[in-house]
This record gives structure tokens, C-alpha cells and sequence, in this order.
């Protein structure tokens, strides 16, 4: 019979690569804990009508990615692409604005997007992220930054790059709009077709395109930050000023602008050389409206996302908790070794120490090619002779 494989893009994590992910899931949950914010765990399908508000309907996501299929009774139902969308709905939902403000939260796990899957991109993958609300304060953007940057600096991930730019106020996308579409329009030959079509509908987007024919075309477009009212451009130069003082680098990048619509003010992508063609390591920015867009209160708020493929990708493999390795093979034969080394193996691990052994093994030559394949540290030899005089035989395996 034909077997039936996993869908495409949707990856099995063996237990090999499981400590990997323990390791860097344990470290994002420490860091996230140290910096004072508290797990969330949304649900991983929403309404679509969620997504498509928050998102934006002219994004990449909303246009092409989404597993959006109806449910039983015909309502759109959709897999999270994102994390931010199902955390400020359940904050609205339940209410928090009530509560004391800031309150921020984190979560971790699986997102879906229907994207052409290659090497750190899948259409079942894996975000770690943030969100701060109740501050418009730089220092709570320079806050989710520096939970970054520490973060991926203490995985010694190699080679990162922070890029940090401003989007401004609504009012000054709105003012900088028709000044970039004019720009776009002169040069409209140059854009790839998707472009061409996006640039009356989200010109922004154009500035975002990998097609390189796009972005040597936009090389000189006039730059968002030349157009940032004063109350923007104090914001981010505060924020510049923070990073500064803690020593954290960024290089700015003008035309940063990120997929999602309800980014302004502070938008920032970490990126490495180490991840080729899919080089951002993680992203976030701050979205002071769509607490209120989705029917909450004004609230502001600033947040990021990291993709957890990528991290694992880049993830040194030093670290000794990448094994998965128990402490101690337990090697019994005999009638009545066979028999002791049951209890054996139960009070080791009722003591909390891993242990395991091969109960197809009956030789002491059978088990130590077992004990030396399980990569234990330690081998305990348990015979009939040994339970006879009521002792053991402890060989250190390295
Ligand atoms: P990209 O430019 O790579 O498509 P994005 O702008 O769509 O990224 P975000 O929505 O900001 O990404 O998500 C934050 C992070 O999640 C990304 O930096 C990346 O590490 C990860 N990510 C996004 N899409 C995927 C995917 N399909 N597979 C694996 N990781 C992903
Ligand atoms: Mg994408």
C-alpha cells in the first residue's frame, strides 16, 4: 500500500532535533519571564475576519498566505498566520484594559502560512513573540528590542544585523503616500508586476519587494524619516538614543516597512547573513491602533516576533543540552539479575535520574553494545551473581 506522507512545508521535529527545540524554547521562556512579561496561549484558528482586519487585506499574508477554509455552518475560519491579532483579541475579549496597565505577554507556537516552502521557510512553523501594551513610551520600544537583541545574543546567534525605521503617524504615511506613489509612477516600468498592481493600493509595500529589479528601482525614493512629523521623529530619536545606551548596534534602514499593516512609529527586523535568501531572523514594531481597530479601546502597544526555524538553523551545536542522553543503562540478565534489575531501573528513575536499558538483551555482551549505543554515561551491570551478594557493577562509559 502507498504510504501517506506529511503535507508539504509541514515539518516532523524528531527526537534528535527535540533538545535543540527545548533548549531554545527554555531560553526564550527565561528571557521573556526576566524582562517581566507572562505567557499567553491563544488559539491556534480564529474567525478570518480577525486576520483580515488587522493585518491589513493588501499584505502578502492576508492576499496569499492564509489557510482560510469555512467551518461546518459556512463561517470563515482561518489558522493563525501571526500571534498579535489572537493576543489583542483575547485582550479586548477579556477585557484586560481594565487592569492595571502596561501589561505585557508572550506566546510560543505554530503558525501557518501557505508560502512556497524552502530552507527556514515552512508552512508550519514556529513564533516566540511579545507584546507590550499600554505605553507609547520609546523606552518600551527600546524594552522589546533589547529582549531581542539579549535574547539572540545569549544563543549566540551568529552575525545579526538589528535594522531599525520609523513608519510615523498614520497622518504622516497618509502625507508621505501620494509623494512615493509620484516617485512610483515615474519609475513604474522598472517594478515587477506585483508591485506595479500593489503601488496604488499599498505603495509602502513596493519599498518591501526582494525583487531585485524593485529595489534598485526604489533605491532613491524619497525616505519615509525625511517626511516624520516632529511628535515621530522625537519618538524615534529617542529610541535611537536608548539602544545607544545600552549598546545595542543598529544600522537604520529607511525602507523598512514590514508586511503587516498596523505597524507606525518604530518598525525593526533583525536579519543575518548566516540565513541566505530567508534572512530575517525575527521582526516587530510598535501598533498604537489596533487595539482600538479591532474593537478595543485606544491602547498603544509595540511587540515582535521571531521565527523559531530560523533561530534553530543558526543555533551553534556546542551547547551539551542539545543531547538528549539518559545517565544510566541499566544491564540485567540472569534469572534473578533480570528480575532485580526491574526494581533497579524503577527507583533510579523514582529518583528523578533517566535511565533506560534493552529488554531484548539477555547477554552481558548484547547489553554493552546497547549501553554503548544509548550514549548513557554510566553502565550498571546486574547478574545473578551481583544479586546473589546483593551489589552492582558501576562502569563509567566515558
Ligand atoms: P519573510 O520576509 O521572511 O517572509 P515576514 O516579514 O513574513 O518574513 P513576520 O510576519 O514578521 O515575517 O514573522 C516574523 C518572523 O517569523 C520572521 O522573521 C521569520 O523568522 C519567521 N517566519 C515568517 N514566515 C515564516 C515561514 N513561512 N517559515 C518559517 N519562518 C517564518
Ligand atoms: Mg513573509
Amino acid at each position: 500500500m502507498d504510504s501517506i506522507k506529511a503535507i508539504k512545508g509541514v515539518k516532523d521535529i524528531l527526537p534528535e532535533e527535540t533538545p535543540r527545540w527545548r533548549f531554545i524554547e527554555d531560553a526564550v521562556k527565561r528571557w521573556a519571564l526576566c524582562y517581566g512579561y507572562q505567557e499567553i496561549r491563544i488559539p491556534i484558528f480564529e474567525f478570518t475576519a480577525l486576520f483580515a482586519r488587522s493585518i491589513g487585506s493588501a499584505t502578502d499574508i492576508v492576499e496569499k498566505e492564509m489557510y482560510t477554509f469555512p467551518d461546518r455552518d459556512g463561517t470563515s475560519l482561518t489558522l493563525r498566520p501571526e500571534g498579535t491579532a489572537g493576543t489583542v483579541r483575547a485582550f479586548i475579549e477579556h477585557n484586560r484594559a481594565a487592569d492595571p496597565l502596561p501589561q505585557k505577554y508572550f506566546y510560543l507556537g505554530p503558525m501557518f502560512r501557505h508560502e512556497r516552502p524552502q530552507a527556514g521557510r515552512l508552512r508550519q512553523f514556529h513564533q516566540f513573540g511579545v507584546e507590550s501594551f499600554g505605553t507609547s513610551d520609546p523606552r518600551a520600544d527600546i524594552e522589546v528590542i533589547a529582549l531581542l537583541w539579549r535574547l539572540l545574543s545569549d544563543l549566540a546567534l551568529p552575525d545579526l544585523t538589528l535594522e531599525i525605521n520609523s513608519l510615523g503617524t498614520s497622518g504622516d504615511r497618509t502625507a508621505y503616500k501620494p509623494i512615493l506613489l509620484a516617485f512610483l509612477s515615474q519609475h513604474k516600468s522598472l517594478l515587477c508586476e506585483n508591485c506595479r498592481r500593489r503601488m496604488n493600493t499599498n505603495p509602502l509595500r513596493v519599498l518591501d519587494c526582494k525583487v531585485p529589479g524593485c529595489q534598485a528601482a526604489t533605491e532613491s525614493a524619497p525616505k519615509l524619516t525625511d517626511h516624520l512629523s516632529s511628535e515621530a521623529r522625537t519618538h524615534f530619536d529617542q529610541v535611537l538614543a536608548g539602544l545607544l545606551a545600552l549598546g545595542i548596534p543598529y544600522t537604520l534602514n529607511p525602507r523598512l516597512v514590514r508586511g503587516l499593516d498596523y505597524y507606525c512609529f518604530t518598525s525593526f527586523e533583525i536579519t543575518s547573513t548566516h540565513l541566505g535568501a530567508q534572512n530575517a531572523v525575527g521582526a516587530g514594531g510598535r501598533y498604537d491602533g489596533l487595539v482600538e481597530t479591532l474593537g478595543g479601546p485606544s491602547i498603544p502597544a509595540v511587540g515582535f516576533a521571531i521565527g523559531l526555524e530560523r533561530v534553530s538553523l543558526m543555533l551553534p551545536n556546542t551547547s551539551s543540552s542539545l543531547r538528549n542522553n539518559c545517565l544510566y543503562y541499566v544491564a540485567a540478565f540472569g534469572e534473578k539479575g533480570t528480575a532485580l534489575g526491574l526494581v533497579l531501573l524503577d527507583e533510579l528513575r523514582r529518583a528523578g535520574l533517566s535511565a533506560q536499558s534493552d529488554y531484548r538483551a539477555t547477554t552481558l555482551k548484547a547489553h554493552l553494545r546497547q549501553a554503548d549505543r544509548s550514549k548513557c554515561r554510566y553502565a550498571i551491570f546486574l547478574g545473578d551473581d551481583e544479586a546473589v551478594r546483593g551489589s552492582i557493577i558501576l562502569r563509567d562509559l566515558e
